[in-house]
């Protein structure tokens, strides 16, 4: 197999579970040596371990809303393994309460809690790797976990879909500011992925989410996996994608551009 990663560090957010766990396995496959952040100590370590020697992957606690632990991540990739290619935004956290912008009964809350996580985290993460790539004068990848509500309202709690739209002008207000320096900035979006976090917050089964998420997408006869989305962080993180900033990958089956129901 081809090693698209050969010789690249990365940090991934999240990286403990559901789409960042896929992530770390397929980017340590193509060679990168990686660093997960999570808040799932027991988990995080579990994959690294699972992955190899510490050469490899090594886990570090990072709460992404808290600029010290942001900072440590990317300042453990540069110790750890010398450099900083690739930062993965991707941890993130739904709305378990199923909130509305009428039914909210403590909005401030909610919004805290959800942006906190997803576009406060996002920043930080975007900052502190900017500036190690900034530095180090090699250029780099910077990818955000969205959603496919990033660009439709309606299909989610109204601060979530608030949040993941922030992180898509995120993305591009740091391609504008980092392009000078060969850092690229982009999302990817999913739309319905079976990971422990969304089969919690609609206490559904995988089977059940991934049938829901074909019945949403116009195309047929494919269900979309946590692998799918690490494949598509894959080409952003990779050189064969070095010609594309400021861009929101869609994997969504077509479902936000069709009408789906
Ligand atoms: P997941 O719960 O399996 O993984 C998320 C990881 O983020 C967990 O390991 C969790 O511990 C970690 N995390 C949560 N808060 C954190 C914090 N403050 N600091 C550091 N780590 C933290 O869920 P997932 O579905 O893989 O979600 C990954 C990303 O994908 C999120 O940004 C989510 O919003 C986004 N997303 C998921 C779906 C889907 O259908 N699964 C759809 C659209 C977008």
């Amino acid at each position: 197999m081809e090693r698209r990663l050969e010789g690249k560090v990365a940090v991934i957010t999240g990286g403990a579970s559901g789409i960042g766990e896929a992530t770390v396995k397929l980017f340590v496959r193509h060679g990168a040596r990686v660093i997960v952040a999570d808040l799932q100590d027991e988990k995080g370590k579990a994959l690294c371990a699972s992955l190899g020697s510490d050469d490899v992957a090594s886990y570090v606690h990072c709460d992404v809303r808290c600029e010290s632990d942001v900072k440590r991540a990317v300042d453990t990739a540069i110790s750890l393994f010398g450099k900083l290619d690739i930062m993965f935004n991707n941890a993130g956290i739904g709305d378990p309460f199923g909130s509305s912008i009428l039914g909210e009964d403590d909005t401030a809350a909610v919004f805290e809690r959800v942006m906190g996580v997803n576009v406060l985290g996002a920043l930080l993460g975007t900052k502190h790797a900017g500036r190690a790539m900034v530095a180090a004068g090699r250029g780099g990848s910077i990818i955000i976990t969205a959603s496919m509500v990033s660009v439709v309202g309606g299909l989610g709690p109204p601060v979530y879909v608030c949040s993941k739209h922030a992180v898509v002008g995120l993305a591009r207000s740091a391609a504008a500011e980092l392009g000078k320096h060969g850092v690229r900035v982009n999302c990817v979006s999913p739309s319905m992925v079976a990971t422990p976090q969304t089969m919690s917050n609609m206490q559904a089964s995988e089977e059940e989410l991934e049938a829901l998420g074909e019945v949403i997408s116009t195309l047929k006869g494919v269900r979309l996996k946590a692998e799918d989305m690490a494949n598509a962080a894959l080409f952003l993180a990779s050189d064969e994608s070095r010609f594309v900033s400021g861009h929101n990958l869609m994997v969504d089956g077509a479902s936000s551009v069709t009408k789906i129901f």
